[in-house]
């Protein structure tokens, strides 16, 4: 190795590991599920974004297969030379029905979405205005162009409307607003209502990832722009397909004329392969599943009461979070780790979280919950958070 790479990573590593949050991933050996087999012991799951449990709805897996039989296993090309294929236009048409738009493209993920949809749109002379706890894929999309950004303080709409005042006066180009719809640390939700308002006002074009709101807020799941009743008046709508969906992708939703844009100038679209037939099969099928099983979106929210309400009683300081992700603030980092570490050594997984993914003293331990968890699996999580919480003085 080149000595200068190696004195490199060796003072990287280590000073990962000074901090106590140096760690591998560990490993699913199971399906993902409420209940799977991780680094050799069977535990409950409490970390995974398969919040409807589609991941191994009959349904979907159905769908994949067939799809390989009927289509192969790839597109043999990117979208716009040979590989656009009638399932990814199905797709794309269903995904507009769901979220009520005129038209909708997938992406390879939701990270290469947000990351496409804003740096294509977003030009020398206009200006980004963006939650400070905004996702990193946004935050990537704003450096990789040329626009002007600016930070509001997360969630509070005063400090933005006052960012658009100012803006008004010195900003010739296109000004867009963009928020996560469920942000994924906190699990708390933009209000899309008074952003649309202040948009209108100043005359901003709206953004939303809804990432964490697709399957989780709206009617069967349809996200948070359904959720506050915009349906007919909000410009643009990234989600994911790797969260509530169970498989893997992501996608823009909104006016055809936008989506036409896209297909001619997303690098993202224009540079790199969609997915195999497989995947956008099980896709559709995710869609069909959420749209025709609403008993499934309504357990999710039962198992969210049930889960929070149990930490809040026994003292744990779960910040402002309205929706299925529970986050569990502990303090340092390093005491975070221990926490998910002593967790997993009682069979309970629920991921630490730390700098910089969110500030070092708010690090954390964040949960999620499942349409598919058991009352029984949810009250067994919670008695193990009060034996590690009383052990390492957190309750
Ligand atoms: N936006 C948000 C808010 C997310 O939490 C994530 C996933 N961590 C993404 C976008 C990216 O989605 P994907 O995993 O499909 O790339």
């Amino acid at each position: 190795m080149n000595a200068r790479l190696k004195t490199y990573l060796d003072s990287e590593i280590a000073s990962l590991q000074s901090k106590g949050i140096f760690r591998m991933p560990r490993v699913l050996e199971s399906p993902a599920g409420p209940r799977v087999r991780m680094d050799g012991r069977d535990i409950i799951q409490l970390s995974s974004n398969n919040y409807l449990g589609l991941t191994t709805h009959p349904r979907v897996v159905a769908a994949a297969r067939r799809a390989i039989d009927e289509f192969g296993a790839g597109p043999g090309a990117v979208r716009t030379i040979a590989g656009t294929m009638t399932l990814h236009l199905m797709l794309e048409e269903r995904l507009a029905r769901f979220k009520s738009t005129e038209a909708a493209l997938v992406f390879q993920s939701g990270y290469t979405a947000n990351v496409g949809v804003v740096s294509t749109l977003m030009q020398e002379g206009d200006l980004i205005v963006s939650d400070e706890l905004n996702h990193a894929s946004i935050i990537d999309g704003c450096r990789l162009c040329k626009a002007d950004r600016t930070i509001y303080r997360h969630l509070d709409y005063t400090h933005l409307g006052e960012i658009l005042k100012a803006a008004r006066r010195r900003t010739v180009g296109k000004i867009l607003v963009v928020a996560d719809g469920v942000f994924s640390m906190d699990g708390d939700v933009s209000d899309l209502r008074t952003i649309r308002a202040l948009c209108a006002e100043y005359d901003a074009i709206a953004m939303v990832d809804d990432a964490h709101a697709t399957g989780v807020l709206g009617k069967d799941g349809r996200g948070s722009v359904d959720h506050f009743g915009l349906k007919d008046d909000w410009d643009i709508q990234i989600g994911t397909m790797s969260k509530a969906f169970g498989v893997m992708g992501g996608y823009v939703c909104g006016p055809r004329a936008l989506i036409d844009f896209y297909i001619h100038k997303a690098r993202p679209f224009l540079f790199s392969s969609s997915h195999p037939p497989a995947v956008i099969a099980a896709c559709i099928a995710a869609v069909e599943v959420m749209e025709s099983e609403p008993q499934l979106h309504a357990r999710l929210w039962e198992n969210t009461r049930f889960f929070k309400e149990g930490l809040r009683r026994l003292g744990f300081n779960t910040g402002a979070s309205t929706t299925p992700i529970t986050p569990v603030i502990i303090g340092s980092g390093a005491k975070a780790a221990r926490f998910s570490d002593e967790l997993f050594e009682h069979g309970v997984y629920a991921q630490g979280i730390y700098f910089p993914m969110v500030a070092e003293e708010k690090s954390r331990v964040r949960t999620i919950m499942m349409a598919t968890h058991t009352r029984q699996d949810l009250a067994e999580a919670i008695g193990v958070f009060e034996a590690v919480g009383r052990k390492l003085g957190v309750i």
